[in-house]
């Protein structure tokens, strides 16, 4: 009897902890099934005031993202390459590239031009074989005190003697009525030293004062303008351009005097192309 009762009461005890150790789980689990079923109040109610007011509040920075939504950043990718601008060297870069040899002479300087009188690019030819520099001495040696600003040579090579804002007699007189055609009629800053009247038929003398003179080493009736002096006179050209800002109209010297023997007839198609489009070359 004693027995059966200690049995009953082990029983009783094992059944007592087991109930306390399932308690003590049912504690353990319990906090976060709690948060979800203790509130429902909390869930139903106050969750969605809550959303309606993170709604109301985020309303408008929606609105306001939507266009950035629409409109997404572009993925970065490298910025395509402007296309180059075609823009002229300036003068003095024409100048360098030309490697312009320059030996100015006082002498061959009859007064003040300036950019405000530069109108006319004047072509001529030296009908007389040489380098540039025997030309200058030739000029500088006959006392006529004529020259032209530029000689170029039949290897391209460039010299200068007189200054672009300065007269220069390489133009000398041309048919009457040239300096109201030309629009080249004062004649008043040219210091005319040298200058002798070569008859009535040719009484205009205004172009020197509006014009730069370019010499070409050539002989009428001596063959081809060799390529590197046409391309020097093409960039030539373009130099006196750069230089004042503007292009200066190109006339050869037997324009401005008939019965001058330059250009030589062998230049005439260069001539014209050089009018149309200030290069020796045909388009
Ligand atoms: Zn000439």
């Amino acid at each position: 009897m004693m027995k059966k009762r200690l049995s009953l009461l082990i029983a009783v005890i094992a059944l007592l902890v087991l109930i306390v150790v399932i308690v003590w789980l049912v504690v353990q689990v319990k906090p976060s099934g709690q948060m979800a079923n203790m509130n429902p109040s909390f869930d139903s109610t106050a969750s969605q005031q809550m959303q309606g007011s993170i709604n109301n509040q985020n309303s408008p920075d929606v609105t306001q993202a939507e266009p950035d939504l629409e409109q997404p950043e572009p993925e970065p990718t490298e910025e395509p390459e402007a296309p180059p601008t075609p823009t002229a060297p300036d003068a003095s870069t024409l100048f360098a590239e030309m490697g312009v040899v320059e030996d100015y002479r006082d002498v061959f300087v009859h007064g003040n031009k300036g950019a405000e009188h530069q109108k006319y690019i004047m072509l001529h030819d030296t009908e007389g074989w040489g380098s540039p520099s025997s030309v200058i001495s030739y000029w500088s040696g006959n006392g006529n005190l004529v020259a032209a600003h530029f000689i170029v040579g039949t290897d391209g090579s460039v010299y200068q003697c007189v200054a672009m804002d300065k007269i220069a007699h390489h133009a000398g007189f041309g048919n009457a009525g040239n300096n109201a055609k030309y629009g080249v009629t004062d004649e008043s800053r040219d210091d005319k030293k040298g200058t002798v009247s070569i008859g009535s038929a040719h009484p205009d003398y205004g172009m020197n004062s509006y014009s730069v003179g370019i010499e070409m080493v050539h002989v009428g009736g001596g063959g081809e303008y060799p390529t590197a002096q046409l391309e020097a006179l093409d960039k030539l050209i373009a130099y006196i351009d750069a230089y004042y800002g503007f292009e200066s109209a190109i006339v050869a010297h037997n324009e401005w005097r008939t019965s001058n023997s330059d250009m030589s007839a062998e230049f005439s198609t260069y001539l014209a192309n050089y009018k149309n489009h200030r290069s020796y070359k045909s388009l």
